[in-house]
């Protein structure tokens, strides 16, 4: 019988009200124990709510409560569920779960509420990851995708590319354990067409992957040009704050600020960098040295150029060094000059989108906005019906699947016999098997729930 567990699942500080979870075969009768109302909690029917205090060992209120009572099955962790509300604050609730504690049950680990839901059966270790996406998303795309994957529609696509591989596998395995028999009712191009099939599935899923996990943890976005040129306008400008400091003094901006960003649902972590430009000043040439590690740190880099002066060499120079990323070239204070170089950039972009924008008016701010869209296919992702991979566990397992299935094609088709596909079939069910959790070690659960917090 598992122990009984309790914590507060709701963040340390001040708040309207604070929740005490208990889950396990005695959380009513622990609940009774320090719950004083109308009624005895042991009695209530399940899935109701009921008004009064709770007390501590000597006697004294805690605090005033409501208390609600779920029975196994249908609760969060398929055991028996109390929780209680009290108000916030850390006083009323710690007190609170001293009293639960005292009268039997025991702190919860890290993710321990969640971790029993995956082990009782009521969700799989895909959709138990998706619960703390959505605790730490930051952005409407990532909250969807994991609402999205919670619901099961990761699982689902990852039961069916297992279940026709486990079905292979198991006719395979008769043919090779019955070689001599007339028992072939699966032939070598079956095998062929299914692993095939398997593998065009995976590789779709893994499509979605880069751009998936990104879009879950936001897309670093250096803002990179010389000094003056209108970065800590333009940050100012997508965040509709005033966090970055504004002057028109040359190299004012001398540290790499880091602001998340929700831009019509694109999540940026934007980083305003200093001036890019050859300086003798020992402080500007540090923040310097880390403008031009955030270009290598970023998964997208903008470059501001000021529109209203000859594009120069120091220009040029964030042009050449920024070729090998993933970048959009800004023309900046286009409401003074418009047009004037926007050709020779153009010329000088590689095939990078060039937009001129200005960061004081706002003009262009859509064409940033619809050129990030493309670059990272928000659009088709925000739009999708089917799974998208958020979670860098899985893109490894469907890697290893990939591989597996590969090999397994590669084997058929070079005419080799079915037992060796048949290890390569049963490397790629493992592999998708990682992402369920069926195939997992506790070692990896462990650390999975581990990283959840106390409480959840
Ligand atoms: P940074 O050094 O690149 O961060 O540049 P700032 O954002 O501090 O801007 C430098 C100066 O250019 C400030 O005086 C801004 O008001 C001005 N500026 C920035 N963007 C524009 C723009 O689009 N149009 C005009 N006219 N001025 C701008």
């Amino acid at each position: 019988m598992a122990k009984t567990i309790a914590a507060i699942s709701t963040p340390p500080g001040t708040g309207g009200i604070a929740v005490i979870r208990i889950s396990g075969d005695d959380a009513v009768s622990i609940a009774d124990k320090v719950f004083t109302g109308s009624v005895r909690l042991c009695d209530v029917k399940s899935h109701t709510v009921h008004y009064g205090y709770v007390h501590d060992g000597s006697g004294r209120k805690t605090d005033e409560v409501l208390v609600t009572v779920m029975r196994a099955p249908k609760t969060f962790t398929r055991e028996d569920v109390v929780e209680i509300s009290t108000h916030g604050g850390m006083t009323a609730s710690r007190e609170t779960l001293d009293a639960i504690i005292l009268a039997g049950a025991d702190i919860a680990e890290p993710g321990e509420f969640t971790k029993r839901a995956f082990l009782n059966g009521r969700i799989d270790l895909s959709q138990a990851e998706a619960v703390i996406d959505i605790i730490n998303s930051t952005n409407t795309l990532a909250k969807n995708n994991a609402l999205s994957q919670l619901e099961g529609t990761l699982s689902a696509e990852i039961k069916k590319i297992r279940g026709k591989l486990v079905q292979l596998a198991s006719q395979m395995q008769v043919i090779i354990d019955y070689p001599d028999e007339d028992l072939e009712d699966v032939t070598t191009d079956d095998i062929h067409a299914i692993c095939l099939d398997c593998l065009n599935d995976t590789k779709k899923l893994l499509s979605t992957a880069d751009n998936g996990i990104l879009l879950r943890d936001g897309i670093k976005t250096a803002i990179v040009g010389k000094p003056n040129v209108g970065k800590s306008s333009l940050l100012n400008l997508l965040s509709r704050t005033n966090r970055a400091i504004v002057t028109d003094i040359a190299g004012t901006t001398r540290d790499v600020i880091e602001e998340h960003v929700n831009l019509d649902g694109i999540p940026l972590i934007l980083a305003d960098t200093a001036g890019i430009h050859p300086t003798d000043d020992l402080v500007e040439k540090i923040g310097i040295e880390k403008s031009l590690q955030s270009i290598d740190d970023a998964n997208l880099v903008i470059i501001v150029l000021d529109g209203s002066s000859v594009p120069d060499d120091d220009d040029m120079h964030i042009i050449k060094k920024t070729m090998h990323k993933s970048r959009i070239i800004l023309i900046n204070k286009t409401d003074i000059l418009k047009g004037k170089y926007t050709e020779q950039i153009r010329s000088a972009a590689n095939g990078s989108p060039v937009i001129e924008i200005s960061a004081l008016s706002g003009s262009g701010a859509d064409e940033l906005k619809n050129a990030i869209r493309e670059i990272y296919n928000i659009g088709e992702i925000s739009a999708q019906s089917g799974a998208v991979i958020t979670n860098l566990r899985h893109k490894k397992a469907l890697h290893k699947a990939q591989e597996a299935l590969e090999n397994a094609v590669g084997c058929i088709s070079s005419g080799m016999p079915a037992d060796i596909a048949s290890i390569d079939i049963n490397a790629a069910i493992e592999a998708f098997g990682e992402i369920t959790g069926e195939t997992v070690s506790d070692l990896i659960i462990d650390n999975i729930f581990h990283s959840f917090c106390v409480g959840k």
